[in-house]
């Protein structure tokens, strides 16, 4: 983004909305018009307003036309081309999935505060804590991170943030790991939530891009940071343990195997490693004495061996470990990290080849 999007006051030229969707694409994060002036997409035509289809069974994608807001989101620069030379004030949307981005969109809306259970869902707040003066995403996404030992995700200035018109903030994430998919979500859903008022943007959602304008404002990036980050391993963790990650469905035919590719990951390595991760979770039952390090200590270090030896995927790995000294020690998340990432990586410097596996 330009610097001068950083300053948004009357009379300062922003930058041209088909300049930040070109920008976008060649970042091949695929864009779509917004409504000019709004935040939300572009009006379908005619046909695709009276008749009612699935977005992806539509005709009018083929033809160039923006139908069905993110569905239609592009990187072809002609299209684009297009799309704003038609509608030159149409703000940029931005489809998270496929870009594999993750936003955070953390609403500062006046809005009445549910009971404590809700807050943080999955995690239940002390009566102890104090919760006078909570009154937005900003304060329960903070209460998280404080909760998991981690900085805020709201202070973090190794990434793009977004201040939006209304004084919330987006903040991007890149997901290191696409084939794990992370579904949108809403603060307020009963179903599935990371934090009250913060909103998840990934799979099946969109983002409103930077310097996107509506009469409330323009939505500014935050310090001098332009690109987002990799996700943070515990915003990784959380997603998966509040119900973001998309089962997918296995494929009904596996793919052939090339023949110098590498070595098939899954069933047989999980094995091996599901007891010792069992043992990690089971020192749940008790807050000490359980020799909690040590077991995590050797499945980590297992899981490193066969992630050096390529059984295993090591993202996949990591997070199945966390999220299971999470499950056991959920006061001591950063020493638990720690400790994965030494056993981890001394594992993988030692390749583990289990008989029967090869
Ligand atoms: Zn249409
Ligand atoms: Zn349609």
């Amino acid at each position: 983004m330009q610097r001068h999007a950083e300053t948004a006051s009357p009379g300062v030229v922003q930058p041209d909305p088909a300049d930040v969707a070109r920008w976008l694409a060649g970042r091949q994060w695929p864009v779509h018009p917004l409504a000019p002036g709004r935040k939300t997409p572009a009006a379908n035509c005619e046909l695709c307003r009276t008749r009612s289809h699935a977005p992806a069974q539509c005709p009018c994608h083929v033809q160039g036309l923006w139908c069905h807001g993110f569905h239609s989101a592009t990187t072809d620069p002609g299209l684009i081309h297009s799309w704003w030379t038609k509608e030159p004030h149409a703000g940029v949307g931005v489809s998270c999935g496929p870009a594999h981005l993750i936003v955070l969109d953390v609403d500062s809306h006046a809005a009445h505060v549910p009971d404590r259970k809700r807050l943080l869902p999955g995690i239940s707040i002390p009566d102890a804590v104090n919760l006078d003066g909570l009154a937005s995403g900003f304060d329960t996404l903070a209460l998280l991170a404080a909760y998991r030992q981690q900085p805020n995700p709201a202070e973090d200035n190794t990434t793009l943030r977004v201040r939006t018109p209304s004084g919330g903030l987006h903040i991007w994430y890149l997901n290191p790991e696409p084939h794990i998919r992370y579904r949108s979500s809403t603060g307020s859903s009963p179903r599935t939530a990371l934090a009250w008022q913060v909103d998840v943007r990934a799979h099946g959602g969109y983002i409103v891009a930077p310097a996107t304008r509506t009469p409330a404002g323009v939505y500014t990036p935050v310090g001098s940071v332009r690109e987002p980050a990799l996700l943070p391993v515990w915003l990784a963790v959380e997603l998966t343990r509040t119900g973001h990650v998309i089962q997918l469905a296995p494929s009904p035919q596996p793919r052939p195997r090339p023949s110098a590719g590498p070595r098939r990951q899954g069933s047989g390595a999980q094995a091996l490693l599901q007891p010792l991760i069992e043992t990690v979770r089971e020192c749940a039952a008790q807050a000490e004495g359980t020799s909690f390090t040590e077991k995590l200590n050797r499945a980590a270090y297992t899981a490193g061996g066969l992630v050096g030896a390529g059984y295993l995927n090591q993202t996949e790995a990591r997070q199945k470990l966390a999220e299971a000294a999470h499950y056991a020690r959920p006061h001591q998340t950063h020493r638990s990290e720690t400790i994965i990432e030494a056993a981890l990586s001394a594992g993988a410097s030692r390749p583990f080849h289990p008989k029967g596996l090869a």
